[in-house]
């Protein structure tokens, strides 16, 4: 038994960072204690996890463990108090990305009283970047994390309030007044929403892959791809930008990193595939598609073998890598406004040029946005320029002659 909360983990590791910081948000006190310091740490993470690392694991005080929880089961599994202070504001804005936090923050210095909820940290993909290299203003790059934060203190100085941990389930309007719906069952209204809630990393949904997922497969090189240093060979599954640059960035760890891309061609900029071309170790096998994942033999629960088929003749071969990476595009998180607001074929939101969705009211902006190009600066753009639309929204809403019954 252990009377404080300890978080095993690894000074790299983004979740890590995001539990650290989140138990910190909540003023909980926890003890640090790094795997590739401490022997032992290592020990109690395989002891949790069926012999896996799966880091962050958390080990509370009563005896129990999460791993690699999500900031919402951390919530519950603390306790903690995740409703708003109101049940009525001007805007709800769901997602704390920086689109969102973005459109809050502009929206806050207007006197709107604003919610910002988010289902996980506040920051959004870019406070799980490495670093940002691309983003105005920063001369020298900046670290995702540190980015997210200044974003998120700006917006706390505005006064907006802050729900993190809470996933806002469904929306709907009827033109005068929005109401959101969240997983744990509040309802608040407002005058307008902005849905910001961004995207998430696809997966192949082969065969044995969910069984996988953290004992082999892995979307995020920076968090995992440190535990197979020393390994022979890992596989990266896309050949996009993502999947070059991070399977270049997984080249330090192993003696060789094989591609693997379903069409014929590699999708990455021709810099990048320069690049590839140019790196020892580098070797790219295009019109290959995942058919299963399997176990190794050992009884270990880790990823053994990845089955695959050249689809030019049909042919079946098995690699064998330490682990596999996919990069294969992300999906918009709109599956809870599916059937309520209208959606693209990809699954994006569909706006007017005034950001605004088929529902009258509420608006959308940033990557889950049809037709948004994916990238920090855009976001931010359109985070400010739907604050502006609502701005204009609401004073229509306003000036509309009130009828006496
Ligand atoms: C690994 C990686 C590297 C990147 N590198 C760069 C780069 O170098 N340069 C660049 O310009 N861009 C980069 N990007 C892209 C950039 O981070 C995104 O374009 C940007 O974060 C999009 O912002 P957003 O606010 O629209 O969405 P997101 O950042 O995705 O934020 C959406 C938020 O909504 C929340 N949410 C989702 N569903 C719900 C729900 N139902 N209820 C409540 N909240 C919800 C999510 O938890 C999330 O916090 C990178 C992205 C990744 C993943």
């Amino acid at each position: 038994m252990t009377d404080v909360i300890k978080v095993y983990g690894a000074s790299w590791c983004p979740d890590c960072r995001r539990s650290k910081r989140f138990l910190g948000d909540q003023r909980i006190a926890f003890e640090w204690h790094d795997i590739e310091a401490e022997r032992e740490s290592i020990r109690i993470v395989q002891e949790r996890n069926d012999g896996n690392n799966v880091i962050p694991t958390i080990v509370f005080p009563d005896g129990s463990h999460v791993s690699e929880p999500s900031n919402e089961e951390l919530a519950e599994k603390l306790g903690l108090e995740r409703s708003a202070m109101l049940h009525v504001y001007d805007l709800i804005i769901i997602g704390g990305g920086p689109a969102g936090l973005t459109t809050s923050i502009y929206a806050a210095r207007e006197n709107l009283e604003t919610l910002v909820i988010d289902s996980k940290g506040l920051g959004g993909q870019a406070g799980v970047t490495e670093r940002l290299d691309n983003y105005p203003g920063f001369p020298e790059g900046i670290g995702g994390a540190e980015l997210a934060d200044r974003i998120v203190r700006q917006a706390q100085r505005y006064g907006v309030e802050l729900l993190q941990a809470v996933s806002v389930v469904s929306i709907t309007g009827d033109g005068e007044q929005v109401d959101v719906e969240t997983a744990t069952g509040d309802h608040y209204h407002a005058r307008a929403a902005l849905i910001a809630s961004g995207s998430s990393y696809r997966r192949t949904n082969a065969p044995g892959e969910d069984d996988l997922i953290g004992a082999g497969i892995h979307f995020c090189a920076t968090c995992d791809g440190p535990f197979y240093k020393g390994a022979k060979e890992i596989v990266v599954l896309g050949g996009g930008n993502s999947g070059l640059e991070e399977g270049l960035f997984l080249k330090q760890f192993v003696d060789e990193v094989t591609i693997l891309e379903r069409s014929d061609r590699l999708a990455a900029s021709r810099l990048l595939q320069d690049k590839v071309a140019s790196t020892d170790g580098m070797r790219v096998l295009l019109d290959r598609e995942v058919k299963a994942f399997k176990k190794k033999d050992d009884g270990s629960g880790k990823l053994g073998a990845i089955e695959v088929e050249y689809l030019t003749t049909g042919e079946v071969e098995e690699l064998h890598p330490a682990a596999a990476f996919e990069f294969i595009g992300l999906d918009p998180n709109t599956d809870f406004v599916k059937g309520q607001v209208e959606l693209d074929e990809r699954g994006l939101i569909v706006t007017d040029a005034a950001l605004q969705t088929s529902i009258p009211g509420v608006f959308a902006a940033g990557d889950v946005r049809a037709g948004s190009t994916k990238q920090l600066a855009s976001a931010v753009g359109e985070g400010a320029a739907a604050a502006i639309c609502i701005r204009q929204y609401l004073d229509a809403l306003d000036a509309k002659p009130v009828h006496m019954m």
